[in-house]
């Protein structure tokens, strides 16, 4: 980056800043990730020079030859991986993937039923504050309070109530894995479409380690910069009959001219997605979760539905008298970063909440396993336990970054 460097010295700096932090603290929030470096590599090319409105064969601007082979790379290779009929790569972020898919069929006021915010679900699962809560008429579910597991019954008795015309499962903050086959039933019996958004799990469904909704929900919608490990943007699959809708929906029903640069991107992230390699990746992320929660457990920590199944966890801190607030800064002093979240039932405001929601896909991507997970449990207890002694919280912060820098993001990129 030696011509960013000269032509613009501030935003150079403060890039390589952040290169440092990434590199020196640990990552635990669940939905982030390292890319890898050729994905990097196709994000900043020339590509974003160019207009592509439209899909290929059918552009509205000249010019598009490379565009087309590029962007039908991108959808056959993700077609591929989750064994879809058809795909759309063109969204720009998981929430407009889902916005898209609601304007293909649905017009304001519809009826729709989604997992709450506070359960573990997405603001754009039609939250009042997303546009998604203001266009259409949204009742939410939730978890079980004893289990804390999704109640398949108290959702279908909901369904055949209210009968929606979709019915959206798939979350932000749930550790457990989704029934996809049970929603589609469910929004079948009621003449619902239902759609699962898979943003956070996608690197585990088409890897077979969580059971996939491709084929078994109408929708299935992604984004693709969580554990799939690509460019930050979003997927639509669904098959050949919703076809054409969808693609009216994201263009020119939503956005203008696709990023190229991100497309080429996420076509090499579903190359990526498909090797071996990236299998055992994925396999390691669900191992490293489950060491680091067992180990919490160990620790006192009471575990959301008593365990993981996937990539996240979420610790219950209401019985050591903290908030989630006060958790995330606690640890970020200590060099740890993770995000404050809801937790069923909490008694804390969603301003403070009750509980913190932790995630291993940035820190495997890094090379860490179950012992560098064992360390990070305890560290995190540690510190949790010494909120109010800022000289153990730096003590903290001092050996994450020696052990960090044994686990650089890209050995072979040094900057300044
Ligand atoms: C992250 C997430 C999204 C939104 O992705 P953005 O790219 O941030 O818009 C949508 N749905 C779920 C379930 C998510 O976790």
């Amino acid at each position: 980056m030696s011509s960013l460097a000269l032509f613009d010295p501030e935003i150079f700096d403060l890039i390589n800043r952040e290169h440092w932090r990434q590199t020196e603290g640990l990552e635990l929030i669940a939905s982030e990730n390292v890319v890898a470096r050729e994905v990097l590599e196709a994000m900043g090319t020339i590509l974003t020079n160019k207009y592509a409105e439209g899909y290929p064969g059918k552009r509205y601007y000249g010019g598009c030859e490379f565009h087309d082979q590029i962007e039908n790379l991108a959808r056959d290779r993700l077609c591929r991986l989750f064994g879809a009929e058809h795909a759309n790569v063109q969204p720009h972020s998981g929430s407009q993937a889902n916005e898209a898919v609601y304007l293909s069929f649905m017009k304001p006021g519809d009826k729709m039923m989604s997992q709450s915010l506070n359960n573990g679900g997405h603001l754009s699962h039609g939250d009042p504050a997303n546009i998604s809560g203001k266009y259409f008429d949204v009742t939410p579910y939730g978890v079980d309070f004893d289990t804390e597991l999704l109640d398949y019954g108290a959702i279908e008795e909901t369904a055949r109530k209210l009968k929606p015309k979709l019915i959206v499962c798939g979350a932000s903050a749930y550790p457990r894995e989704i029934d996809f086959k049970a929603f589609a039933e469910i929004a079948e019996d009621v003449g619902a479409k239902s759609m699962a958004d898979i943003a956070h799990i996608s690197g585990l469904c088409c890897t077979g380690l969580h059971n996939s909704p491709v084929g078994v929900t109408t929708f299935t919608t992604s984004t693709t910069h969580k554990t799939l490990r690509g460019p930050r943007g979003g997927v639509i699959m669904c098959n050949k009959e919703e076809a054409s809708r969808i693609d009216n929906a994201v263009f020119p029903g939503m956005q203008g001219g696709p990023l190229m640069h991100v497309i080429a991107a996420k076509a090499v992230c579903f190359r990526e997605a498909s090797t071996p390699e990236y299998k055992e990746y994925a396999k390691q992320v669900v191992k490293n979760c489950k060491v680091l929660t067992a180990a919490l457990e160990d620790n006192n920590f009471r575990l959301v539905s008593g365990g993981t199944d996937n990539h996240l966890c979420l610790v219950d801190l209401s019985d050591h008298n903290i908030s989630g607030h006060q958790a995330e800064l606690t640890l970020g002093r200590a060099g740890i970063t993770v995000n404050k979240n809801t937790i069923p039932r909490q008694a804390l405001s969603p301003f403070e909440t009750s509980g913190i929601r932790i995630g291993t896909p940035t820190i495997t991507s890094r090379g860490m396993k179950e012992d560098e997970c064992k360390q990070i449990a305890d560290w995190i207890s540690r510190a949790l336990k010494n909120m109010d002694k800022p000289a153990v919280l730096s003590e903290i912060k001092e050996e994450v970054k020696k052990f960090c820098l044994r686990f650089p993001l890209y050995p072979e990129i040094r900057m300044t």
